[in-house]
């Protein structure tokens, strides 16, 4: 557990030159979480990263480089006391929950369709008293449409859940008007993002901003998409399950994209 700790200290160190603070408190809390993903990782399916050095750096510090793509502004409307935030494809929990932990968000939801992973979420979330958290076990493409969820979000992030054109049209219908979809991608995105450039029209964003998201010392840096909502995505988005992957908006001879970071 101390040994945890001291590693886990050089998460603080990393993020800092990135204006993100990190305190004792969030610190175990970071400590805990991790321990519960290598208790449950195998069961969970969670992850195939492990070790308290690979886990900073490749799960919790790349996720708070959502955070680190933000300029001020857009911090304080998206990650304040009176912010809401939506995980889509949460998986164990990446990025939002290391964005939950380290921000005071007044509302986070994480959203998987996988029952074993908000199984587990479910349970870090009790450990680690955040109370401000939802786990919500859906999918995307249904629980867009519900009334409490719909255009209810300042931001809607998401990492190595689909292609570009996909992730469009299953984050943007959570997002308010002038809120932000935020997609972490790997270093080489600038062809899959013009491939988006038809769906993130179609349901209510302006086109992709990319930011190179400089946090920590990795050597490939991530890509931010940064989509922001300018108008009411229309009502028949998202499409029902499976279709946004199966046949992208404005892609007419969908490949077989890579959706890893
Ligand atoms: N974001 C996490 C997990 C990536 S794996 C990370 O970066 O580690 C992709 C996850 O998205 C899986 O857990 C899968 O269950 C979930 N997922 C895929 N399509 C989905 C959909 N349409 N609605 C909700 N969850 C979905």
């Amino acid at each position: 557990m101390v040994l945890e700790e001291n590693l886990l200290k050089r998460l603080i160190q990393q993020v800092e030159s990135s204006g993100i603070q990190i305190s004792e408190e969030q610190t175990e809390k970071f400590t805990a979480y991790y321990e519960l993903l290598e208790e449950h990782r195998k069961k969970a399916n969670l992850t195939a990263i492990t070790g308290i050095d690979q886990v900073r750096d490749e799960l919790f510090l790349r996720s708070l480089g959502v955070a680190a793509a933000l300029n001020q502004a857009e911090r304080n409307r998206s990650l304040g006391t009176q912010s809401g935030l939506i995980d889509v494809g949460t998986g164990a929990g990446f990025p939002g929950l290391p964005l939950a932990i380290v921000f005071p968000i007044k509302r986070v939801t994480l959203l998987d369709s996988t029952q074993k992973k908000t199984r587990f979420l479910n349970l870090v979330v009790k450990t680690l008293k955040l109370d401000q958290v939802e786990v919500i076990n859906d999918r995307a493409e249904v629980l867009a449409h519900s009334n409490e969820h719909r255009e209810s979000y300042d931001l809607v992030v998401s990492r190595a859940v689909a292609s570009l054109p996909e992730l469009a049209e299953l984050t943007l219908p959570f997002c308010k008007i002038g809120g932000m979809s935020v997609a972490l991608k790997g270093s080489d995105v600038r062809q899959e993002s013009l491939s988006a450039a038809t769906a993130t029209g179609q349901v209510g964003a302006s086109t992709a901003q990319l930011r190179s998201v400089a946090i920590g010392a990795r050597a490939e840096l991530d890509t931010a998409v940064v989509w922001r909502k300018v108008f009411p995505t229309p009502t028949q988005f998202p499409r029902r399950n499976g279709i946004p992957h199966k046949r992208p908006l404005g892609v007419s001879m969908p490949s077989n994209p890579k959706v890893g970071v």
